[in-house]
């Protein structure tokens, strides 16, 4: 299916509603029936059904539909953010006594559940680096049942190998989950290498402008159905009308939003690799990267989201550059129109700081929409006053 199609038609019953181009938001809790059979119908299989909004939901339908299609995958849920998602994939996926092979590092909140939630269900979690394939060979015990990735990682885009993954997790029987919210389904596949689960946020890029959460899981129909009948109903997360309507609205124009950033942050790597008070840049398509290689054979691109590393004694030279900034606002989250940063001496106390780890004097630096000349200016006299 073309990209453009998927974008722009697919899904999209038009005649159903005066041909309007744009959707309506179905802003509604239940749906009527008129007769007892298509009630019944509908409790014998609410997956098929318009039933309850907790559930299906049209406006969500169409979301659905063009986000698997987008991941190659035959099925997609879309929850109210991409915590929610992964707290799903996961949970659908291990009991008690099982055991989760996860990659070092991965999104906070994924840590969170790995660390204080699952323990409590008696599901433990091993951290590998997941920069080679031996790891995950040595991790893996016979309770294995989920591995855990996350490629890039958005700090330091450390990538697994995705193919070798699946090949290793499918001949033992684990359901492999991939945190895709980095590349996106536009700059990498990660069902078409065999990975089963593939997840990302939608608040990032799918959305665009930093005004809805959302997020995406897809997979067989199989599992989604699964999922739908369990985790998606019970806990409740799934996305509302509205957000929906925004996302499928942040869609239209994602390809040419990520053509633009991926120009922008080109620019704005390069400026930066060069300048005097940076130490280094960490960017998966930069030709200095240790995993260069398998960047460019399994993703189609890289954008938005770079680190450097800052040549700084103090822990007030990071902070009077960050505070300088007049353009590039301070701020998590990343993948809408305006750039950000964030230093990750914000997650440390000022006393813990330690001029000697490199990781003490990393920021991340997210290039959004404005021009890249714009944001070269911002970054250089700010530079020039820390
Ligand atoms: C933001 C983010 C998430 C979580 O998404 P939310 O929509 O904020 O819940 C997951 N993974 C990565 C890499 C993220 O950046």
């Amino acid at each position: 299916m073309d990209l453009s199609y998927i974008l722009n038609e697919f899904a999209e019953e038009r005649e159903n509603y005066f041909n309007a181009v744009s959707p309506p938001i179905m802003q509604t809790s239940n749906f009527t029936f008129k007769t007892v059979a298509g009630l019944r119908e509908a409790f014998t299989d609410e997956y098929a059904s318009m039933l309850y909004s907790r559930g299906n939901n049209p406006t969500v339908d169409i979301l659905r539909k063009k986000l698997a299609a987008l991941d190659g995958a035959e099925d997609c849920l879309v929850f109210n953010s991409g915590a929610a998602a992964i707290f799903a994939a996961v949970l659908a996926n291990v009991k008690v006594g099982d055991h989760i092979v996860s990659v070092d590092k991965p999104y906070t909140w994924a840590q969170k559940m790995f660390n204080d939630i699952l323990p409590r269900f008696g599901v433990t979690t091993t951290y590998i680096d997941g920069t080679a394939i031996e790891n995950f060979e040595r991790a893996i015990l016979p309770n294995t049942t989920v591995i855990y990735l996350e490629s890039p990682n958005s700090w330091d885009y450390a990538l697994q190998d995705l193919k070798a993954v699946a090949e290793l997790a499918k001949a033992e029987g684990i359901v492999t989950i991939i945190d895709n919210s980095y590349c996106t389904p536009l700059y990498q596949k990660p069902i078409e290498m065999g990975i089963d689960l593939s997840m990302q946020t939608a608040t990032k890029y799918i959305s665009g402008h930093s005004d809805t959460l959302g997020g995406v899981l897809c997979g067989t129909h199989a599992m989604m159905k699964r999922i739908f009948n369990s985790e998606y109903l019970n806990i409740g997360s799934g996305i509302q009308p509205f957000n929906a309507w925004l996302l499928i609205r942040g869609l239209r124009t994602l390809p040419a939003r990520l053509d633009r950033i991926t120009v922008t942050t080109q620019k704005v790597a390069a400026w930066l690799k060069t300048h005097p008070r940076v130490e280094e840049i960490i960017f998966p398509f930069d030709a200095d990267f240790p995993q260069y290689e398998l960047a460019k054979r399994q993703m189609k691109g890289a954008c938005g989201l770079l680190s450097f590393v800052m040549k700084a004694g103090t822990i007030g030279e990071i902070e009077k550059f960050c505070e300088s900034l007049e353009h590039i606002f301070m701020a998590v989250s990343w993948g809408g129109h305006e750039s950000l940063i964030i230093p990750k001496c914000s997650g440390i106390m000022p006393a813990d700081f330690d001029a000697g780890n490199k990781e003490h004097r990393m920021l991340r630096l997210y290039t959004g929409l404005e021009d890249p000349e714009y944001l070269i200016r911002d970054l250089d006299q700010a530079f020039n006053k820390s």
